[in-house]
């Protein structure tokens, strides 16, 4: 794609709450109100696009790299919470929240009623990704709680018993219903016999 300037004029001082604004400004007329492009988290260095031009306009892009620079300087050892380290969640799904974030704010702020470049896509994005979570949690609760059907190997006695999911033979025809492991022993899955 080709970069080209979008902006006559970007400037990077606004802070709040630790986010710093990349404002720009069409023209040189002093009376044109600013639009706000992207911001950077300065606790990490994280770049929020508001503006989607701001990916690819070199002046913006410049701007950004330089607070980003700015950011690493300042906070140079990131001691990750132990809690989100645990568990963390993939680099899109947080790029995702953080832009949320951002667009909630910028709505909050005058001028009121204006749409925000790119809403519609990222309401799509949300969308698709809340979707994605939540067949995840079902997938999870039907294997983990409700549990599934195990896989017979054939009707002898001594044939086995496999776990639908992973493959692993946790019984046999012939053993005794209370002996049957309610769950797989190599995968966790409930099974119902
Ligand atoms: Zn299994």
């Amino acid at each position: 794609m080709k970069t080209k300037n979008h902006w006559a004029e970007i400037r990077t001082d606004y802070e709040d709450d630790f986010f710093r604004r990349v404002d720009a400004w069409k023209t040189d007329d002093d009376n044109e109100e600013g639009e706000v492009i992207a911001q950077v988290d300065m606790l990490t260095g994280r770049i929020v696009y508001i503006n989607p031009l701001a990916r690819i306009d070199e002046a913006a892009q410049e701007a950004i790299r330089s607070l980003v620079d700015e950011a690493k300087k300042e906070h140079p050892y990131q001691s990750p919470s132990p809690e989100t380290d645990k568990h963390p969640l993939p680099p899109e799904t947080e790029k995702l929240i953080s832009t949320l974030t951002a667009y909630a704010k910028q709505y909050r702020e005058p001028p009121y009623g204006r749409e925000i470049d790119g809403t519609s896509e990222l309401l799509e994005q949300a969308a698709s990704a809340l979707k994605e979570a939540l067949d995840g949690i079902a997938g999870m609760k039907n294997r983990y709680m409700d549990g599934m059907l195990v896989h017979y190997q054939g009707d002898d006695a001594d044939d086995g018993i496999e776990c639908p999911v992973c493959g692993y033979e946790v019984a046999q025809n012939d053993d005794y219903n209370n002996t049957k492991p309610k769950h797989c022993p190599e995968c966790g899955t409930k099974l119902i016999y």
